[in-house]
């Protein structure tokens, strides 16, 4: 670049010299032009065997396009490079399945990563309710596989035994054992022609109310705003029901790569790749098979408002109503006092419509689907759709308003205004200010995340898709407009890059 050409004359005025772009304008607009980050971070590398240091810039690696274009753009084709690489796999991605039991092998490994998972949550602060159920079907299952012991004696033995039997209004499916394999089936055409078809599907949530083009309801009285916003809330938790169903019917271990983003009428859909192919019948008996259960205490009655709230006790830790001076129903106690005749706070379902179509690999349908499936992945849920009219930013408010109360975890702060002591209390819990992102309204109820990819999809992790993609890390041009933001040296996502001690 040079920046010859656009030099001011030798006198100039004060406007002429405003009306110069500013060099970090420039900067950004030619490293926008080049696909170089906008906002690098800078890093001490240290040479191991030296001891040299110098210093690196890395890329932000945002995936909004409303931060970095750039990073959120590459991050979208390493998104689109990982879904069409798995999708038409015709040899399994791990070659490893050794005897002595190939199914106990699966298990084991999706219990480790659902072991992961929990200790990650629980090492943010989180709550692990959600991973511990799985994490218990998990080993019901090493179980049934003919494993003995358990899987990690140390895990205290949950303290609720929740009925497992099915729900009436939910049809039974055939549970078939699970063979470890993850290819989907070959089909031989009569010319003799073998092609193995995979399956782009899509899932919404039910019909909360007839909602019109604009995506706004046609009787905004009538439309389940709650129901809406809890279905958000648990939106991942059902899309794992759905895998682990799918994976019964079929009888292997199913692959997919999936991406969740809002509907016009901002209710979560999920666009789903899987490897190999489910009947439309199959997928319907599915769908209507699956549901997840809410075990959470009612919240039929708003016991705290206003300035009438909750207050803490320093002393006991624990939150008291100031009147009577009386403790809250602290977390495990509220969880116990729900009995076997109680039903659970929600029940959350997709809605019978789906979209389900074949594609065959290297057809134009691949990359037409995986358009889909990335389309808004540079994109916060709440910015996918844009409010344009007053009824649609209606929409969004009464939205936004049923979710201000909504508990959206077991230590969200609105628990409290409903006489219950959210887990883990701490001091300052304000309900209808939880900090939660499930409320934020760009993320209109579901705040998990917007990828989810099975282990065996292609047999390979992002940073190894990334790798493939190399060229465009190693060498970034550095605006010098931008200040970096300094990192500490070896942490995060640079230390698990090696960066820290790399030459
Ligand atoms: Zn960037
Ligand atoms: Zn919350």
């Amino acid at each position: 670049m040079t920046m010859t050409a656009s030099r001011p004359p030798e006198r100039s005025t004060r406007a002429d010299r405003l009306a110069q772009p500013t060099t970090r304008d420039a900067v950004r607009a030619v490293a926008e032009n080049h696909g170089a980050c906008l906002r690098p971070i800078q890093l001490r590398r240290t040479n191991t065997d030296t001891g040299e240091i110098d210093q690196v810039l890395i890329p932000c690696r945002s995936t909004l396009a409303d931060v970095c274009p750039p990073c959120a753009e590459r991050a979208k084709q390493l998104r689109a490079a990982q879904c069409r690489e798995g999708w038409h796999l015709d040899t399994e991605p791990i070659a490893d399945l050794r005897p002595p039991d190939e199914v106990q092998a699966m298990w084991v490994e999706h219990r480790a990563q659902a072991q992961a998972d929990r200790d990650h949550v629980a090492q943010a602060g989180q709550d692990t309710a959600e991973l511990d159920g799985l994490i218990g079907e998990l080993d019901q299952e090493l179980k049934r596989s003919g494993l003995r012991g358990k899987a990690d004696p140390s895990r205290p033995r949950p303290r609720r035994q929740r009925s497992t039997r099915r729900r009436q209004d939910a049809p039974d499916l055939p549970k078939r054992k699970i063979s470890p394999h993850t290819i989907g089936k070959t089909y031989t055409a009569p010319d003799g022609k073998t092609f193995r078809p995979s399956m782009f599907i899509t899932l919404t949530c039910p019909s909360y109310g007839r909602v019109t083009d604009d995506g706004t309801p046609v009787d905004p009285g009538s439309y389940d705003y709650q129901r809406a916003v809890r279905d958000a809330l648990h939106f991942a938790a059902l899309f794992d029901r759905f895998i682990q169903n799918l994976r019964r019917v079929l009888g292997h271990d199913v692959q997919y790569f999936a991406t969740i983003e809002p509907q016009k009428r901002l209710a979560p859909h999920v666009h789903i790749a899987i490897r190999g192919t489910v009947s439309r019948a199959e997928l319907r008996q599915i769908i209507a098979a699956t549901y997840h259960q809410v075990w959470w205490p009612a919240i039929n009655e708003v016991r705290f408002d206003g300035d009438h709230l909750p207050v803490w006790d320093e002393a006991r830790s624990r939150y008291l109503d100031p009147a009577t001076g009386e403790l809250l129903t602290e977390w495990d106690d509220a969880l116990d006092a729900i009995g076997p005749h109680d039903d659970p706070m929600h029940v959350a379902r997709f809605g019978a419509k789906f979209d389900a179509q074949g594609v065959l690999a290297g057809s134009k349908d691949t990359g037409r689907c995986i358009g889909y499936l990335t389309k808004y992945l540079t994109k916060q849920l709440g910015d996918c759709h844009h409010a344009e009219t007053d009824t649609q930013r209606e929409h969004v408010d009464r939205l936004a308003d049923a979710l201000r109360y909504e508990p959206c975890s077991p230590t969200c702060a609105n628990w409290l205004r409903y006489g219950i002591e959210p887990k883990n209390p701490r001091p300052g819990l304000v309900p209808g200010a939880c900090k939660g992102k499930a409320h934020r309204r760009d993320h209109l109820g579901y705040a998990g995340r917007r990828v989810l990819v099975s282990r065996r999809w292609s047999g390979k992790t992002l940073a190894d898709h990334r790798a493939d993609r190399k060229a465009w890390l190693t060498d970034i041009a550095r605006p010098s407009g931008n200040r970096p933001r300094q990192l500490p040296v070896g942490t995060g996502p640079a230390r698990r890059r090696g960066l820290h001690a790399t030459s």
